[in-house]
C-alpha cells in the first residue's frame, strides 16, 4: 500500500503523523512510505532520518496521492483538492465537526477519527485522547511554572524561607493527573476538583487533596457516574455547591489549571470572573479548555493576557509546544490502529464487527458514519 504523510499545515501544528520508527516498522510491512519533504521538521524529525528509515522523500502532491494518509489534523480544502477518491485517512479528524466530516465524505475518503476510539483496555494503545492530553497537562504546568513570578517548591535558604505554590486543578482526566504529578514533582502543594468521585483516590494517590462536593440526589450521582469513563453535564445544584468550595480553594491558589471538558459540549465554566479578581496579583490559570470555549470566561484562546492582575494562558494546542515526543507517541498510536484495518496482505479492511474500527469510521462511500 503507498502510504502518504504529508506536513501539517494547519496554523501553530508542529507535529507529523509518521516518525522514522514507525515509518520502518511499515516499510517492513512490505508498504511504500511516501513523508513530504519537510512533514518533521517542526517536530525535529529531517528528510535525511525519514528517508534512512525507508521513506521516499516526495512533493506535497505525491504525499496526497497515496492509497492511505496518515495525519495529525483533519485536511483543509486545499488539501482535499489533492486528494483522490477512495483514499483511506487516519487522524485526529474532530469527530464532532459536522461540516468537516461532511467534506471528508464528499471527497469520497474512507476515514478513522482516532479520537473517537473507545476508552477500553484494548484500544489504549491507540488512545490518541490520553497520548495528546497527557502531554497537555505537562505542559500546562511548565507554562504555569514559566509565567509564575515565585517558586512552586518550598525551600529554605539563608535570606529567608519561600512558601510552596498552592496549585489547584480543575478536572481530573488523563490531562488534569499529568499535571498533578508534574505539579508536585516541582515541590507545589495540590488541591484538584472533578464531578467524577472515582478520581478522589487517583489524586490523592498523586499527593494531592481532592475537592469535596457532597452527591445528594440521585441524578445528581447518576450523572456523577458518567458515560464511558467521560463527564455528563452535571445537575446545577451540584455545580452551585461545587463553585463555592472551588472558590475558596482558587482565591488561595497561586497556579489553576483547568481541564474540564464534556465531550461535543462547551466547556463548563468553573472559574467566574468574580473568582479571578479574588486571586493575588501574579497569580496564573493555564486555561486546558480554551478551545472548547474555557473553563474561564476570561480566558481568549490561543493567546496569554492578563485581567485583573492575574495571566490567563489559552494556549488551544499545548501538545504541538512538545512537538517530537507528541509525534512520537501519536505515530505509535496510528501505528497500533493500523493494525486492524491494513490486511496481511496489505489491502484496507474495515472490519465492522471490530468496535474501535466501527467507532473510529467517519465516512466511508461518499456517507457520513452515525456516530453511536
Ligand atoms: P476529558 O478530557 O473529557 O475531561 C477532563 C476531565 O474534566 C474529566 O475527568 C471530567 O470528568 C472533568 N470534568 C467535566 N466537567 C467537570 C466539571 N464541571 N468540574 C470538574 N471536572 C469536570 O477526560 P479524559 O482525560 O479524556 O478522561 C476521561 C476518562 O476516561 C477518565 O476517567 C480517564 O481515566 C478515562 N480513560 C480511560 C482509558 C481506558 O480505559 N483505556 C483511557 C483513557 C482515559
Amino acid at each position: 500500500m503507498l502510504i502518504g504523510v504529508p506536513r501539517e499545515s494547519a496554523a501553530g501544528e508542529t507535529r507529523v503523523a509518521a516518525t522514522p520508527e514507525t515509518v520502518k516498522k511499515l516499510k517492513a510491512q512490505g508498504h511504500v512510505l511516501r513523508v513530504e519533504q519537510g512533514a518533521g521538521l517542526a517536530a525535529s524529525v529531517t528528510d535525511e532520518a525519514y528517508a534512512a528509515a525507508g521513506a521516499e522523500i516526495v512533493d506535497r502532491a505525491a504525499a496526497f496521492a497515496s492509497d492511505l494518509l496518515l495525519k495529525v489534523r483533519s485536511p483543509d480544502t486545499d488539501e482535499l483538492a489533492l486528494v483522490k477518491p477512495g483514499t483511506a485517512l487516519v487522524g485526529m479528524l474532530n469527530p464532532f465537526d459536522k461540516d468537516g466530516l461532511a467534506r471528508l465524505a464528499a471527497a469520497q475518503l474512507t476515514s478513522f477519527a482516532l479520537e473517537a476510539a473507545p476508552r477500553t483496555s484494548r484500544a489504549q494503545s491507540m488512545d490518541v485522547l490520553s497520548s495528546q492530553a497527557n502531554i497537555a497537562g505537562y505542559k500546562a504546568v511548565m507554562m504555569a511554572a514559566e509565567r509564575y513570578q515565585r517558586f512552586f517548591p518550598m525551600l529554605m535558604t539563608a535570606a529567608g524561607t519561600v512558601k510552596a505554590a498552592r496549585v489547584v486543578i480543575l478536572g481530573v482526566g488523563v490531562a488534569g493527573l499529568q499535571a498533578i504529578a508534574t505539579a508536585k514533582r516541582l515541590g507545589a502543594v495540590i488541591e484538584a476538583s472533578d464531578v467524577r468521585p472515582s478520581v478522589k483516590e487517583q489524586v490523592e494517590s498523586l499527593g494531592g487533596k481532592f475537592i469535596e462536593v457532597s452527591y445528594d440526589t440521585a441524578e445528581e450521582k447518576e450523572a456523577a457516574e458518567g458515560v464511558g469513563g467521560y463527564a455528563r453535564p452535571m445537575p446545577q445544584s451540584w455545580l452551585d455547591r461545587q463553585k463555592i468550595e472551588v472558590a475558596k480553594r482558587v482565591a488561595q491558589a497561586d497556579v489553576v489549571i483547568t481541564t474540564a471538558l464534556i465531550p461535543g459540549r462547551a466547556a463548563p465554566v468553573l472559574v467566574s470572573e468574580e473568582m479571578v479578581r479574588s486571586m493575588k496579583p501574579g497569580s496564573v490559570i493555564v486555561d486546558l479548555a480554551a478551545a472548547a470555549g474555557g473553563n474561564c470566561p476570561l480566558t481568549e484562546a490561543g493567546k496569554t493576557v492578563v485581567k485583573h492582575g492575574v495571566t490567563l494562558v489559552g494556549e488551544t494546542n499545548l501538545p504541538a509546544l512538545v512537538a517530537a515526543d507528541a509525534s512520537a507517541l501519536y505515530a505509535r498510536n496510528i501505528l497500533d490502529f493500523l493494525k486492524l484495518v491494513i490486511t496481511k496482505e496489505g489491502t484496507l479492511d474495515v472490519p465492522m464487527d471490530d468496535d474501535i474500527v466501527a467507532a473510529c469510521l467517519m465516512t466511508q462511500a461518499g456517507e457520513v458514519k452515525a456516530r453511536k
